[in-house]
């Protein structure tokens, strides 16, 4: 079944409803503006939005009970407001999604990817505050 999202434009004030697994780049039916792209994902369908998506993605692997993860939650949400049409940021839960966490090598979280035409190009463990969050994103799309 595919999942969708509603993404409301921050331009216009539509509500938009994309899959999740939309391969480009989002953007507003009635304006046309970029939308920021931050998704949940289940487990089923990370190899998938990673294979298909033609932006890079920000992969947070996170879970309910982890105090660092709820700190980083509103910076991961501001910057897919600043990087709309540059970045999609998918959302993990790991205590839904184990073996995300065990396909790709992570001990622990907060842990943040960078995939670009499916590969990792940057990881990140531990949050960050926002301004090293957004210099970090920056350094690994400069290298994507
Ligand atoms: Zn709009």
């Amino acid at each position: 079944m595919t999942q969708t999202t509603v993404v409301q434009c921050r331009e216009c004030g539509t509500k938009n409803r994309i899959a999740n697994l939309a391969s480009g780049r989002p953007r507003c039916s009635t304006c046309h503006s970029d939308l920021p792209w931050l998704v949940n994902i289940a487990g089923d369908e990370f190899a998938a939005v990673l294979s298909s998506s033609k932006l890079p993605v920000l992969v947070d692997l996170w879970a309910p009970w982890c105090g660092p993860c709820r700190s980083i939650a509103p910076l991961l949400e501001a910057l897919a407001v600043d990087y709309a049409g540059k970045i999609r940021v998918v959302k993990v839960n790991v205590d839904e999604a184990p073996e995300v966490s065990a396909n790709c090598g992570v001990q622990g979280i907060p842990t943040m990817m960078i995939y670009s035409g499916g590969v990792e190009v940057s990881r990140q463990v531990g949050a960050l505050p926002g301004n090293a969050l957004r210099a970090w994103v920056d350094s690994a799309l400069t290298s994507a």
